[in-house]
């Protein structure tokens, strides 16, 4: 008999989503719009604590919105986080921009402060600067942040794993000019697809919902003075989102235990989890990570095999922006000295995602545990 699948992270739905649902339907508001979308936002920026919240149908629409506010174009230098998923700098290129990628720190795993001064004195005149919360982890933002402030350039903050997380307080999605949250089915909560832009600027987030809906004038015939785009969230997504925000502390909680199980069960191996500032940032935990001292001789790829036989799934960590075939045009700045392995290689190279699912049972857990340390 086929072995029941643990997955890493899957949807986890409630049953509120489908009354928002019921109620697009009985007043038949499928498309376009709609008061679960007008609803959604209201919840999201209030959940968040921030100015307004547009919802689009991705995460990398918002933050390719973030990037058309920005006016970058072709050309246009970006200073952009290595250590993350292509959708974080590809609405860059959609541009024609021209992306610099930068290193990681050890402690969070995120943009490494150092390395980003480095690469805004190598480019003072880059137009942007976009980091990443990977994986539900706070990156050091007041560095980060104040180092942008320095240098005058404005942030993107790419919130889509992290939604939830609080850095200092206060919610991720909070500190960039513009912010962006994902609800991909992998998210943390998930409306099937779908993302945010975020912004305290209420202006440019109208001016965004503008863009987004085809950059219609505000008249009976169609008109256009700019180039638009079909980004907006439908009214059924939105009633899965709202249904959902309803059990995102809850999904965090759960992630939460899931790595607390995990860090306690393999203390004793040569395995490190996904770093934290304890007491600085409080992570969503959307995935739990481990990696692996070097001198060890299990490495990420044959533990990935052995659960894969289980029927179980985990993957590698993010491939690096820098080491992808279609950047090796780009710049990187590292955030060691030249000719050393830089941090995100040494991370990706011995790190793993581990089965991170709001359903794991503890015999789930029990059950990854004891296939992984097997292996030791
Ligand atoms: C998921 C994700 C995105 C893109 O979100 P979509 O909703 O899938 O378009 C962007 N950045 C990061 C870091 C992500 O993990």
């Amino acid at each position: 008999m086929d072995k029941p699948r643990i997955f890493m992270s899957s949807p986890t739905m409630h049953g509120e989503e489908m009354q928002f649902i019921q109620e697009a339907f009985d007043e038949n508001w499928i498309s376009p719009l709609g008061p679960n979308v007008e609803n959604f936002e209201k919840e999201l920026a209030e959940y968040a604590g921030c100015g307004s919240a547009l919802a689009l149908s991705s995460g990398t629409a918002a933050l390719h919105l973030a990037v058309k506010l920005l006016g970058i174009k072709k050309d246009d230098i970006v200073i952009c986080s290595s250590f993350t998923f292509a959708a974080t700098c590809n609405p860059v290129a959609y541009e024609g921009g021209r992306l610099v990628f930068v290193d990681s720190e050890e402690d969070t795993w995120n943009m490494s402060p150092q390395a980003l001064r480095k690469a805004l004195e190598k480019y003072p005149q880059a137009r942007a600067v976009i980091y990443v919360h990977l994986y539900g982890t706070p990156a050091k933002t007041d560095e980060i942040l104040t180092i942008c402030r320095e240098y005058d350039v404005p942030v993107i903050e790419d919130a889509a794993e992290s939604l939830g997380a609080k850095y200092k307080g206060k919610a991720t999605g909070n500190f960039g000019l513009y912010s962006a949250y994902s609800f991909n089915g992998n998210k943390i909560i998930t409306t099937s697809g779908g993302g945010a832009l975020l912004s305290g600027n209420k202006e440019k987030i109208d001016y965004a919902r503008y863009l987004s809906t085809q950059a219609r004038e505000p008249k009976l015939y169609y008109e256009h003075k700019a180039i638009g785009y079909n980004y907006r969230m439908s009214n059924i997504t939105a009633g899965i989102g709202r249904g959902q925000l309803l059990h995102l502390d809850e999904h965090i909680e759960a992630k939460k235990n899931i790595y607390d199980t995990y860090r306690e069960a393999f203390k004793d191996l040569p395995v490190h989890m996904n770093p934290y500032e304890e007491g600085i940032a409080e992570p969503n935990f959307w995935l739990s990570c481990i990696t692996i001292d070097e001198n060890c001789r299990v490495r990420p790829d044959a533990i990935i095999e052995a659960l894969t036989e289980e029927n179980i799934e985990s993957r590698p960590l993010w491939n690096p922006m820098h080491r992808q075939p279609v950047f090796a045009g780009c710049d990187f700045v590292k955030a060691v000295p030249e000719g050393e392995t830089s941090v995100s290689d040494r991370i990706f190279e011995s790190g793993m995602c581990l089965p991170s699912d709001v359903k794991n049972t503890p015999e789930d857990m029990e059950k990854i545990i004891r296939i992984i340390r097997k292996m030791f």
